[in-house]
């Protein structure tokens, strides 16, 4: 990136300026980005014919091949070579776990998961593992000060729910091998908890990773019984007398069924004029949460909204290019699969990319555009924008200009605040593109009662500011293609470097 920074600038009599005047024919093609068009592709992604879908079931492929379509009857080209349908597929390998031959072994017998223990993780032990249990109090740093659990197994008593990840965080650092956790007060607390394990457990979790290193991850909950019968105490007795336990020894065994499946991200790419090595990213995804007790959640606003957002952007560029007024820099149209699933498509992108990172100039990426969150009702005319000044001012001004001078709405920064709880920055694709120091600007509507719900349907769809959202988006791409210099780059970007 930096030495692309120091190439000669490339000057060129066809210099578009968009800074506070209009320019016409930007603004042509912008107007191609029709609310019957939005409404006519979200009427197939979000229909319950595509089954939510779900990352690597039938309904995310369905997804993917109506979108391929699309990409192919603009004329654009599918830049993955040896990829399927026509090169438009990136395929990405993603592996789902479920629980294998997993059983804890103590004097009192063998325990089977699901029974009074549950293993939550994704480490393997490659066979069964002796080792020493230390009792762990509360699991406080307190408590683990005074303990070696170095090698060894520690079981604590959780006062809450979700208390364990802090002691699971400084178990780690301490190098204990497996942490057990007792955080329910009664065998038929525990009970519940199997029941909600079992079910999401078995579901299968999707990563990049086949499977982690036993002392990375992963804990086991028991019941409180099990826990009085493996010191040979009571829960009582446990908590007063926490120093005096002795250690024991047990074995246990953790084992997952791995499956390798596939998935896709869809590419369209329109390649640039003068500057055709210089690419601009304009992503969204098109996945969502697929069907779940018998509904199916259409995901319209999240994110059918963004899908057909990059779908229109790409008709009216294209148009654009037809009429001999083609950006001068490539336009890569990404809509990126297994984002539900932890950034998953947009990662494994990031990690292969189809283009150099390094002459990646922009990502625009747009999750959620389709709605007006509670905090706009009086004012529907906006749009959330985060990240665009992070790693350039210069895409900040430039946002900001295009705004004022086209579409005019409020642009709120509440969640690119540094400090907000929400963390936005680091929670949808764009996140893959900055941490590589590629600039970025995530479009967000913000989130509604219907967010993950099954009630997130096309008809609270309000196409008319899908529409404006979506020219934004178009008019501010227009000038990261088509300006003199690539953007520049803040200085505490260049000092993280890549
Ligand atoms: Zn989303």
């Amino acid at each position: 990136m930096k030495k692309l920074l120091l190439l000669p600038v490339i000057l060129s009599t066809v210099f578009i300026s968009s800074f506070g005047q209009i320019n016409p024919v930007a603004q042509e093609f912008a107007n191609t980005i029709t609310e019957t068009d939005l409404n006519r592709h979200l009427s197939v992604l979000a229909s319950d014919a595509l089954q939510g879908r779900e990352t690597g079931k039938a309904g995310q492929k369905m997804a993917a091949a109506y979108i391929a379509e699309q990409f192919k009857l603009l004329g654009l080209a599918g830049p993955v070579t040896g990829g399927g349908n026509l090169g438009y597929y990136q395929t990405v390998p993603l592996y789902t776990s479920k629980p294998g031959e997993i059983y804890i072994s103590t004097k009192k017998g063998k325990h089977h998961n699901f029974e009074d223990i549950i293993y939550y993780g994704s480490a393997e032990t490659q066979g069964e593992v002796n080792k020493e249990i230390i009792f762990g109090g509360s699991g406080s740093e307190a408590d683990f000060e005074l303990l070696d659990i170095k090698n060894k197994a520690v079981l604590i008593l959780s006062e809450n729910k979700n208390g364990w990840r802090a002691s699971a965080r400084v178990a780690i650092e301490k190098g204990a091998s497996m942490l057990f956790v007792v955080n329910t007060t009664s065998d038929d607390n525990f009970k519940e908890m199997v029941k909600t394990y079992n079910g999401s457990l078995n579901e299968g979790r999707l990563s990049l990773e086949k499977s982690v290193p036993e002392s990375t991850g992963g804990v086991f909950f028991v019941s409180p019984t099990f826990a009085e019968e493996l010191f040979n105490t009571n829960i009582k007795s446990l908590k007063a007398d926490s120093k005096k336990i002795q250690s024991v020894t047990i074995s246990y065994n953790i084992s997952l069924q791995v499956d390798e499946i596939y998935s896709e991200n869809v590419l369209g790419y329109l390649e640039g004029t003068d500057l055709k090595d210089e690419l601009v990213v304009i992503t969204a995804h098109y996945d969502h949460l697929g069907i779940g007790d018998d509904e199916v959640f259409n995901g319209a606003d999240d994110d059918g909204s963004g899908t057909v957002s990059v779908l229109e952007l790409a008709q009216a560029f294209v148009d654009a290019k037809n009429a001999g007024k083609g950006p001068r820099r490539s336009i890569l149209f990404m809509t990126v699969t297994g984002e539900e699933k932890g950034l998953l498509g947009s990662e494994y992108y990031a990690a292969n990319p189809i283009f150099p990172l390094e002459n990646t100039v922009v990502d625009l990426n747009i999750d959620m555009v389709g709605r007006v969150d509670p905090a706009h009702e009086d004012n529907p005319d906006y749009v959330y924008l985060v990240g665009a000044d992070r790693l350039s001012s210069e895409l900040h001004d430039i946002s900001e200009k295009t705004n004022k001078t086209y579409t005019n709405l409020t642009l709120d920064y509440t969640y690119n605040d540094e400090t907000h709880p929400d963390r936005i920055y680091y929670r949808s694709d764009h996140w893959n593109f900055a941490k590589n120091n590629v600039p970025i600007i995530f479009y967000f509507n913000g989130v509604h009662a219907d967010y993950h719900q099954s009630t997130d349907t096309i008809e609270k769809i309000d196409f008319n500011i899908l529409k404006t959202r979506a020219q934004l988006v178009f008019h501010t791409a227009w000038v990261l293609a088509n300006k003199n210099q690539r953007l520049v780059l803040n200085n505490t970007a260049l000092q993280k470097g890549n």
